[in-house]
């Protein structure tokens, strides 16, 4: 089958001026990403902070332009199309197909507008529906997150967090589209809320024929909802697999780190999370040469510091480590649960 999206070596480099009157720095926030994702498939996109998947996030729907390489979008009743290389009017249809959830329900949604207008706006903007049709379009996708359209005519602040991410998740369906990118959708909420919330886009997933991309720095939540995971780290792709494969048996060394890392019953065991975080994630403007893992990595060898390795298929998985198939890496003891 093909895939709906494909992102073909992308790189991202923003150019940065240190302190006020210093030199411009260029940083690459993306190096050569390439990663596709399937009719109905939730793609999990993991890593620590500034790994770069937001910023992948940004540049798929077209809200900062790439520096390199190609985003293609594949519609059902369409010719594919290469969004890159469309201009925003050009892109302006496509835009209802592929929406977004953002991280922080308060800050993205406007504290001036009414709920209504907030999840009218989108149908406004693309002019695809009014007056009673709107209204009735608004109310139905309210419902159907759990929102009673009789609080239409609120404003944002009088909703909790998790009622907010709802609102948040109507306004980006309210389009019908067909991708949802959610940015860390859950990670400002409780963990108990986070539960629900991710039911709701398990549900709503079937119910609109829905295919995500879910970026998410945690991976108990990532191992909750997601088909299949790449894994990026210093903006490289270093690990794309199955969700039960890559915890079952990860093949890249940055992807045990990031298992150790989980949240685990066993209290003796605790020592295991001190391993995890051991060493910093080196600055995006001083990028390790060969693999840019080496300076944090526990298997790192002589060849490692000057030989990048490329991404290759390993099992049921792409990995970039020159040692992919000889490390013997552990799995998730004991996966988070959300429920
Ligand atoms: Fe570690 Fe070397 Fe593999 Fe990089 S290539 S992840 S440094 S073993």
């Amino acid at each position: 089958m093909s895939a709906l999206l494909s992102v073909e070596n992308l790189s991202k480099t923003f150019t940065i001026r240190s302190g006020l009157v210093g030199p411009l720095r260029t940083l690459d926030a993306l190096s050569d990403v390439s990663l596709s994702v399937a009719p109905g498939e939730t793609l999990a996109i993991v890593g620590e902070s500034g790994c770069g998947k937001t910023t992948l996030g940004r540049c798929i729907v077209k809200a900062m332009p790439v520096t390199a390489g190609k985003v293609t979008y594949r519609p059902p009743d369409h010719a594919p199309v290469e969004i890159t290389a469309l201009d925003n009017r050009a892109m302006k249809p496509w835009r209802r197909d592929i929406r977004m959830i953002f991280q922080d329900p308060m800050s993205s949604l406007n504290p001036n507008m009414r709920v209504f207008d907030i999840v009218a706006e989108p149908l406004r903007v693309h002019k695809v529906a009014r007056g009673r049709e709107l209204e009735n379009r608004v109310a139905d996708v309210l419902s159907r997150v759990g929102i009673s359209p009789d609080a239409m005519g609120r404003y944002p602040h009088a909703f909790s967090g998790g009622q907010r991410q709802r609102i948040g998740i109507a306004r980006a369906l309210v389009l019908e589209p067909k991708l949802v990118i959610a940015d860390e959708a859950v990670s400002a909420l409780d963990v108990s809320i986070q539960a629900q919330v991710l039911n709701l886009l398990e549900d709503l997933k079937s119910e609109f024929g829905l295919t995500y991309i879910f970026v998410s720095h945690d991976l108990g939540v990532v191992n909750y909802i997601a088909d299949r995971v790449v894994v990026m780290y210093l903006g490289h792709v270093v690990e794309n697999a199955p969700t039960e494969s890559l915890f079952e048996r990860p093949r890249h060394p940055y992807t045990e780190v990031l298992l150790e890392a989980l949240p685990i019953a066993d209290p003796t065991r605790r020592n295991r999370r001190e391993k995890a975080v051991r060493g910093e994630i080196p600055y995006l403007g001083n990028r390790p040469t060969g693999c840019p893992f080496h300076t944090r990595c526990r298997h790192a060898q002589d060849r490692c510091r000057s030989e990048k390795p490329a991404l290759r298929k390993v099992g049921q998985a792409e990995v970039a480590c020159h040692f992919a198939e000889s490390l013997e890496l552990k799995g998730a003891y004991e996966p988070a649960s959300v429920t």
